[in-house]
């Protein structure tokens, strides 16, 4: 019985490699001292899997950037406008692609899946001259061999690669990727031959497309693309692994017929389903690597039940061919509880990072091979019996409140028409208001007074006058400005899922627990472990100080739960809405505190709600059914003349837009920066809309200042698509990140757009 790893996260369980690229990016430290750290990260971490006992280790799982830039840079696709001369990718043309340089922009960056890790998506087209351009597979290979640990060398399967490409710009949208395989298999087969003469003897191919809705020619594809390296890896163990959702039965037929292939890979986390296609069918002789422990969260693996869905499968691929792996790269979760010193105890003990998982997998397949370790498999029984049981993790009133959800649609008694014409008697706004999103420009000095606070190096009154003072400031202003609907800007924040998870119950939080979401950057979502709510009032303090500063009305300013449980580990022990409702009464407490502190307007940002959207459209409709409804939760309470805005980070929602009217906000605010054709094609079609709506006017990713002519004519373009009496005018998202010298003049030009067109109306 063998065990297998995925995939294993670059960043060093201290960021050692986030570190080591931003200062050789500042131009403070050389190339040689960014190989060295990364050569001494990947070389601990195939140590560490060598010493657990790992059969199945993989090399190439390391990135200086990222997997999909890498196989870009293998098969030489750089785009024209890097000026690459040929010959092995460096440094400089690599990190040009990700990031950009001073003459040209950086490729797209996209979401991976339905993770929050991004990649670079390659450009390709018919006129691209694929060449052999990076060793780094071989290399890698090579360098864990030195060391004495022989490695699976994995690959971003050719395939999947074309499938997450787009055409390049000048080439045609209607391009069809998949005709460029014959160009990019011969590059993938003299990899492989260099593999096998390094003395590979296994080689993992990753294809993640295959679990999603593919139609029957894009299945074709896999079955050629195999057949036609079948004959360069003969000799070889092929493992093609799949990751992220229920394999499609289509797909599961064309993975099982695949020529040349040895071993299949499958996550059954989220994967339940597959388990039973495996259980109905598995092709004979074919090794099955079963991904029992979970690759995207933290929470340590429940080992007896992991070892009786293995009892099953071996049955059924049999004994020397069930190979105990992870669900997919442990790239999506943290790196090593060790590092966790400030977590309390008892919750520790029921998590497992990247680190532990690697420990979990092992002694699945050893318990498998009749080595069952009886020590750990009782600590890992007593830590979910706790789990299962622990007072902090149950709450009985919660637990009541949202099993009554189901019960009731949660909606407003009054329709949005007549809602918006009580607000307006009560707010009375002009026509075109002007508002923004919440954030204002974090400067350092604010800061540092939030990390002296939390450091209790200043006093609680010290810094309640500071926030103050800044919130002042803010307000003062938006007045000066003249923007009709006023913000607190958020000073008081870091983050707009972690304040909201120190204030709430049933939240976690660590110091290391880093997931890379792209390139040096890393993210540290929240750990909910147990049943949510709200003990007391998280932001009305500052929302009415605020208020009292102005006669104007002021935004209270919330992250709706949706957002918030995208943006956290979730815990695995009951299904995800259920959690999403629990944050939606706490939200719902908070909405009411603000409105009988006199807030009238009141945002619920739900920035990520499409970010959870499932993988396989089968699965779409009951999470946007759920995710929707958790966000009427929240405000369903509220008087008529109550505004309840939301704020969503993207325009893609054309596929979704009947589920963004069904949220039933009366006003949404939406970042457009990048096309306002997208957004507005939908109105274009004739989707009725009714509530109030304010596309992004300009984009706050970019320091460059809009003109107000600018502004105004992009105003005109929403006005032919949109009633002239529900738009809105505000900037594309928060402005945290800018700069005052930067947002002034925007601002200023945008209220002045916004006067400029109320004349002509
Ligand atoms: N209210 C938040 C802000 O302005 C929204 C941030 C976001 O949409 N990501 O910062
Ligand atoms: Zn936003």
């Amino acid at each position: 019985m063998a065990s297998h790893i995925v995939g294993y996260p670059r960043m060093g369980p201290k960021r050692e490699l986030k570190f080591a690229l931003e200062s050789f990016w500042d131009g403070k430290s050389s190339a040689d001292d960014l190989k060295k750290v990364a050569a001494d990260l990947r070389s601990s971490i195939w140590k560490q899997m060598a010493h657990v006992g790992i059969k199945y280790i993989p090399s190439n799982t390391f990135s200086y950037y990222d997997q999909m830039l890498d196989t870009t840079a293998m098969l030489g696709a750089v785009p024209p406008r890097y000026d690459w001369n040929g010959g092995e990718i460096g440094f400089d043309t690599y990190f040009s692609m990700a990031r950009g340089n001073a003459s040209v922009p950086a490729m797209e960056m996209t979401k991976w899946f339905d993770t929050n890790y991004h990649f670079i998506v390659p450009e390709l087209g018919p006129e691209v001259n694929f060449s052999y351009a990076s060793h780094k597979a071989v290399d890698e290979y090579k360098e864990a061999k030195a060391l004495g640990v022989d490695t699976v060398p994995v690959l971003i399967g050719p395939v999947s690669y074309l499938l997450l490409s787009k055409p390049a710009k000048g080439v045609e949208k209607s391009f069809p990727l998949l005709c460029l395989l014959g160009k990019i298999l011969p590059i993938y087969k003299k990899v492989i031959s260099e593999l096998k003469a390094a003395g590979a003897s296994w080689i993992q191919f990753d294809e993640p497309t295959l679990v999603l809705d593919l139609d029957s020619h894009k299945l074709q594809a896999f079955t050629d693309a195999y057949a036609e390296l079948e004959s360069t890896l003969s000799g070889l163990n092929v493992l093609i692994e799949t990751y992220f959702a229920n394999i499609p039965t289509e797909a599961y037929k064309t993975l099982t017929t695949l020529k040349g292939v040895t071993a299949l890979g499958f996550d059954l986390v989220r994967g339940t389903k597959t388990v039973d296609l495996i259980k109905s069918h598995f092709p004979k002789g074919k090794y099955l690597f079963a991904g029992v422990v979970d690759g995207r969260n933290i929470w340590a693996n429940d080992l007896a039940a992991s070892l009786n869905i293995l009892n099953d499968l071996e049955a059924v691929a049999g004994r020397d061919k069930l190979v105990v792996s992870t669900s997919c790269s442990l790239l999506h979760t943290a790196v090593d509880l060790v590092n966790e010193t400030k977590l309390d105890q008892e919750i520790k003990s029921w998590l497992a990072f990247a680190a532990q998982k690697v420990v979990e997998v092992n002694a699945l397949a050893k318990a498998l091979a009749g080595h069952k370790d009886e020590a750990f498999f009782s600590a890992s029984a007593a830590a979910q019996a706790s789990r299962k049981c622990s007072p902090r993790v149950t709450n009985e009133a919660v637990q009541k409140a949202a099993a009554a959800v189901n019960d009731s649609d949660h909606r407003r008694a009054t329709n949005v028409s007549a809602r918006l014409d009580a607000q307006q008697k009560k707010l009375n706004l002009p026509i075109l208001p002007t508002t923004t999103i919440g954030s204002f420009p974090q400067t350092i000095e604010l800061r540092r007074v939030r990390r002296e606070y939390k450091a209790n190096k200043i006093s609680e009154q010290d810094y309640i006058k500071a926030i103050k003072e800044e919130i002042k400031k803010v307000v003062e202003l938006q007045e000066e400005l003249d923007i009709d609907v006023l913000v607190h800007g958020e000073p008081e924040r870091n983050d707009m899922v972690e304040y909201f998870g120190e204030q709430l119950s049933g939240f976690a939080f660590t110091v290391n627990g880093w997931v890379q979401s792209y390139g040096s950057r890393c993210v540290k979502p929240p750990i909910i472990y147990g049943d949510v709510s709200r003990p007391k009032p998280m932001t009305v303090f500052w929302s009415s100080t605020a208020q009292s500063m102005t006669a104007r009305p002021m935004k209270g300013m919330l992250t709706g739960p949706v957002t918030i449980l995208n943006w956290s580990f979730v815990r695995n022990d009951q299904p995800r809405h259920e959690t999403c409702y629990q944050i939606a009464l706490a939200i719902k407490d908070e909405v009411e505190d603000l409105e009988k502190a006199g807030i009238n307007v009141i945002q619920i940002d739900e920035a990520a709600l499409r970010e959870g959207l499932p993988l396989r459209k089968s699965e779409q409709a009951f999470y946007l059914d759920w995710a929707v409804h958790s966000f009427r939760i929240t405000n369903c309470g509220v008087q008529d003349t109550t505004q309840i805005h939301t704020h969503m980070c993207y325009s893609n929602f054309n596929d979704i837009i009947h589920s963004i009217i069904d949220m039933d906000a009366d006003v949404i605010t939406i970042e457009n920066s990048r096309s306002d054709e997208k957004l507005l094609s939908v109105f274009r079609e004739g989707v009725k809309y009714g509530a109030g709506i304010g596309p992004g006017v300009y984009d706050i990713h970019s320091p460059r200042i809009p003109s107000t002519e600018e502004i105004a004519d992009r105003i005109n373009k929403m006005l032919a698509v949109l009633e002239t009496n529900i738009l809105w005018v505000n900037p594309d998202c928060g402005l945290k990140t800018r700069k005052y010298a930067e947002v002034k003049p925007a601002l200023k030009n945008m209220v002045a757009a916004a006067k400029l067109l109320r004349t002509e109306l």
